[in-house]
Formats: C-alpha cells, sequence, structure tokens
C-alpha cells in the first residue's frame, strides 16, 4: 500500500507544477506490529512466573504461616520460578545486544572442531540428565570461519540443547562438521525424537514461537533459543536448514 506524503501545487508562470512523494508504510507497519506483539509477549511470559511468585509469598505469608514443611517446598518452586524468569530476561537481552550489532561483521578467526567439543562437552551434564548421548563426528584438519566465538558458542548450544530436550529420550544426538558440495563448512545437528509437523517449520525461528508451548516450558524453554540462533547467523551470513520428519526425527543445518 501506498501512502501519499506530500502534495503541493505552485503557480509559476502560467504553469502549475506538483511534487508528489510516496513512502511504501507497509513494511513500517508490519514491523510496528511485530514490535508490539514482542512487548505483549514477553510481558505475559514474565507474568506468569511473577503472579505465581505473589501466589506462593501470600501463601507463605498468611494460610501456610506455620506449615514448615509447606513453605519449604513452596520456596523450591518460587526457586524454579524465579530460575525461569532470568533465563528469559538472559535471552531477551542477548537479543537486543544482537540486533544492536547485527550490521557489524564478526572479526575473529574460529576453528569449528574445537568449539562443537567444547560445547558438547559443557551439555554433557545436561545430556546425561537425560540419558541422551552428544555423538561429535569431526574432520581430522582445521576448519575455519570468520565469526565470533561467544556467539558461535551460543549457536551450537542451542541447537544440541534442543536436539537432547525434544530428541528421543534416552537416544542419541549426531552432531557432524564437514564441507558441503562447495567446499563451504557444514554443522548438522540430527535427533532421533518425534520430529517437527512441517506446517510450523518455516516459523520456528520466530520469538516465542512454540509447536507446543507446555512442552517448551516443561523443558525450561523461553521460546527464543531459535530466534537468538537466527539473529547470530544472519550476522555471520550463514544459513539455518531444517529437515525434519515426523516420527523419525529432525537435522538442524547451520550452513557458513
Ligand atoms: P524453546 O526455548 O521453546 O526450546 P526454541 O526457539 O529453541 O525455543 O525452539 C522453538 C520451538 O521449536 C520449540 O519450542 C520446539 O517446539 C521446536 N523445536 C526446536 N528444536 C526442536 C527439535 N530438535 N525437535 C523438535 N522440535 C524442536
Amino acid at each position: 500500500r501506498v501512502a501519499p506524503m506530500q502534495a503541493l501545487g505552485q503557480r509559476l508562470g502560467g504553469t502549475r507544477y506538483f511534487l508528489i512523494t510516496f513512502r511504501d508504510v507497509s513494511q513500517a507497519r508490519r514491523i510496528d506490529r511485530m514490535r508490539s506483539d514482542f512487548v505483549a509477549n514477553a510481558s505475559h511470559e514474565l507474568r506468569t512466573p511473577l503472579a505465581s511468585l505473589k501466589g506462593f509469598i501470600e501463601t507463605i505469608q498468611g494460610p501456610a504461616r506455620n506449615d514448615h514443611a509447606a513453605q519449604q517446598r513452596f520456596l523450591g518452586i518460587m526457586h524454579e520460578q524465579a530460575t525461569r524468569m532470568s533465563r528469559l530476561v538472559d535471552d531477551l537481552l542477548s537479543l537486543s545486544r544482537l540486533e544492536i550489532k547485527s550490521h557489524v561483521p564478526p572479526d575473529q578467526t574460529v576453528e569449528l572442531a574445537p568449539l562443537l567439543g567444547h560445547v558438547r562437552d559443557s551439555l554433557q551434564p545436561f545430556a546425561a540428565e537425560l540419558g541422551v548421548e552428544i555423538m561429535l563426528d569431526l574432520p581430522d584438519g582445521k576448519v575455519e570461519v570468520a565469526g565470533d566465538r561467544d556467539e558461535l558458542i551460543e549457536v551450537f548450544e542451542n541447537l544440541m540443547e534442543n536436539a537432547c530436550k525434544y530428541g528421543q529420550e534416552g537416544g542419541r544426538v549426531e552432531v557432524r562438521l564437514a564441507p558441503d558440495e562447495g567446499g563451504h563448512p557444514e554443522v548438522s545437528v540430527t535427533d532421533f525424537g518425534s520430529g517437527i509437523p512441517p506446517e510450523h517449520v518455516p516459523r520456528l525461528t520466530e520469538r516465542f514461537y512454540r509447536v507446543n508451548v507446555e512442552a517448551s516450558r516443561s523443558k525450561k524453554g523461553t521460546g527464543l533459543g531459535l530466534a537468538i540462533v537466527k539473529h547470530i547467523l544472519t550476522r555471520h551470513r550463514a544459513r539455518l536448514n531444517v529437515k525434519s520428519e515426523l516420527g523419525k526425527g529432525t537435522v538442524f543445518t547451520v550452513k557458513f
């Protein structure tokens, strides 16, 4: 849609001149809508644990005033809710930091194989809790990309963590680094879980988009992980491909 900004008529001699300027505002409106949806979603996500915290505080001050066992139980839940809120705030801050520097290309040289090994090791306790084994398939030689080490760690942490969470319980996750046909490095993270229905796949990297909100919450998800991944990869001029088959599993591939 086009909105006329300015139209003016001026008489010079016997001729009337017009200057008409057009500006396409559809993109600006879309961005405004996305921004207000985002604020509404973020507020809602924060309000839920806050309401629960408030409820428990009131219960501890009131009906459970003298019930020590109940108080201990409630404090445990309150701790979980507070942790959930701080995870969400961390992810929101990550996103906003990434937005600020989205036009600055990363300037480090990052060796991918040791980085993937590092991420796997740091996720080992989390995977072990779920009975999942993360297996690495790495080439012998050096594979380097221009990038930001911390951001790439965040990308592969998110992808491996999702593969563990949404993959098969007690199963395995495969992480493979190899060149594609054109010689560009590619990292794939494969799980053998229930897969993602095809209609959801194009929307996975939207902020707060989840295939199943309750499943995501119960697995300590914020719904922002893949949005963060997409932002980082855009800054790295890398792409994220998703291939999923229901009942078989999912492969997320980062193409540098
Ligand atoms: P969350 O914090 O909810 O995990 P993400 O942005 O990381 O948020 O992922 C968005 C949604 O994509 C998840 O809620 C989940 O429904 C789906 N998803 C992500 N990775 C996988 C996977 N490997 N298998 C199945 N579903 C997945």
